[in-house]
């Protein structure tokens, strides 16, 4: 069988050595006599993968020692209402406004207090980043939440937010692991697993541990990073099997050159991709230059049936999930770390020859 190109935007492609680990192992992890999947989540043997799972993503991301590791479930989505539930203590808090996820996130927080929008792009149908100096930052914020990389226009921060004292947060869903960031700019970063981490189920949160422990006088426990921050984020059954991809994840990442590596061959691949479309007749990317994600590469003919047709011809290729979200029609290629460079090379060759085909 063949391996497809799966340019989803997650649930997303995963490198192939992992998922050939993980099969040889699937039956029997190492001589335990059973699966990962079948193991207290309180065995000698399990603490041993989520330990060396945290361990890894401390050493990959240079993460400070005054900041915990914490796996979760309930996806990114569930951080839009954890983190107001946790860090809204005053009431007040600022939201950059640059896609459908900060949209929600910001409509989320406006359950727990005063939201306040500082900065959009929505005039511009989210196609680029505004500039800080447009950010109109209130002062006594308890925080200030960003969409580091917008998933569905393709768009990334080109700045870390100089938030000073106030915490910055950071959804960095579908950009976490991709280059080298420096965790000490954030109070508090979170992603959901599926798009750069492993499979979906696991959600990732990175948070200062100052930030810890503030949360209100009746937040459900399972709310409260206090809970996972004291119980080496197994109050309760954590998921196992998808922490345990992850930390085979993050072991290839290291054998990858660490995020240094990753950042070059992901620089490479955007570069191929983006270089093409700017040169095209027929193509073009939407998202303004300064502002380009590496991770989803967005792109258009301009002509809805121009683009339907080739969605349907680059699927009968082997390129799938290359249709765009509903919400900006056209296509996107997500070129996640697990996307290797002939990936993208086969992709761009296959885009020459629809162009000269129906430019
Ligand atoms: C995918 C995604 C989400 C939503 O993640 P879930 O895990 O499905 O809740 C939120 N933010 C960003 C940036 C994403 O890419």
């Amino acid at each position: 069988m063949a391996r497809v190109y799966n340019f989803s935007a997650g649930p997303a492609v995963l490198p192939e050595e992992v998922l050939k680990q993980a099969a040889a192992e699937l039956y029997e992890y190492g001589t335990t006599g059973q699966s990962v999947m079948e193991m207290s989540h309180r065995s000698k043997e399990y603490e041993a993968i989520i330990h060396e799972c945290e361990a890894l993503f401390r050493a990959v991301m240079s993460i400070p020692d005054n900041y915990k590791v914490l796996f979760l479930q309930g996806g990114a989505s569930l951080q839009f209402g954890m983190v107001p539930q946790n860090l809204m203590l005053s009431g007040k808090a600022d939201y950059a406004v640059t896609g459908q996820f900060s949209k929600k996130a910001y409509a989320e927080a406006k359950k727990f207090g005063t939201a306040v929008q500082i900065a959009s792009s929505a005039e511009q149908n989210f196609s680029r980043i505004p500039a800080e100096s447009e950010f109109a930052y209130s002062k006594d914020a308890d925080y200030v939440h960003v969409c580091f990389n917008n998933t569905i226009y393709g768009t990334k921060f080109p700045f870390i937010p100089n938030t000073g004292d106030i915490p910055l947060v950071a959804d960095m869903s579908s950009c976490i692991l991709s280059e080298p960031i420096d965790v000490s700019r954030f109070g508090l970063i979170y992603a959901g697993a599926q798009k750069n981490i492993g499979p979906a189920g696991l959600t990732v949160v990175i948070i200062r541990e100052d930030l810890i422990g503030k949360a209100p006088e009746g937040t459900p426990t399972m709310l409260d990073y206090k809970t996972y921050a004291e119980n080496e984020s197994m109050y309760n059954t954590p998921p196992t099997y998808a922490i345990y991809i992850c930390k085979l994840v993050l072991e290839w990442i290291q054998g990858k050159g660490g995020l240094a590596g990753m950042q070059k061959h992901n620089q490479a691949k955007a570069a191929l991709l983006y270089d093409f479309l700017d040169s095209s007749k027929l193509f073009k990317a939407p998202a303004e230059k300064g502002s380009r994600s590496m991770m989803n590469v967005t792109f258009v003919t301009g002509d809805e049936e121009l683009d339907k047709k080739f969605v349907s011809e680059a699927k009968a290729k082997g390129f799938i999930n290359i249709k765009g979200h509903r919400s900006v029609g056209g296509m996107r290629a997500s070129i996640y770390n697990a996307m290797p460079m002939e990936g993208v090379e086969k992709l761009v060759a296959f885009m020459k020859e629809f162009e000269a085909a129906n430019a």
